[in-house]
Formats: structure tokens, sequence, C-alpha cells
């Protein structure tokens, strides 16, 4: 069985498309890709849900490391 989550695991070489911090959230719009840092994704979420169509929050992983 395939892990779904697995497949769109953040990297630490992905970067918030706002600062260039470290990316934890991953946006997936209709036309095209996100990526924010907790911050920034916090910021914007309001904004974008209404157009968001998967919205992958890794920003627990601060918590873990
Ligand atoms: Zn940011």
């Amino acid at each position: 069985m395939e892990n779904t989550t697995e497949t769109t695991k953040l990297l630490v070489s992905d970067r918030c498309d706002v600062c260039g911090a470290q990316a934890y959230m991953r946006v997936q719009l209709a036309g095209g890709e996100l990526l924010f840092c907790a911050h920034h994704g916090n910021a914007n979420k309001a904004k974008l849900e209404p157009i968001t169509l998967e919205w992958h929050d890794q920003s627990s992983d601060l918590n873990q490391a």
C-alpha cells in the first residue's frame, strides 16, 4: 500500500516562496503550487483556503526537531 503522505513530504531544500525560510506547508492550487514556512502559511491561509485543492501542513515537525 502506498503512503501518500510520504510523497508530499517537504524537505529541508524546500523553501518558503515569500521569505526563503524552510517550507513547512505545501499549498496545491488549481494553477500551481506554493510553499510556505509556518509563519507565512498561517498568514496566507484565510486568503488562500477558498481556492486551495490541498493544504499539506508539516509544521508539526517544528516541535519534533
Ligand atoms: Zn516565509
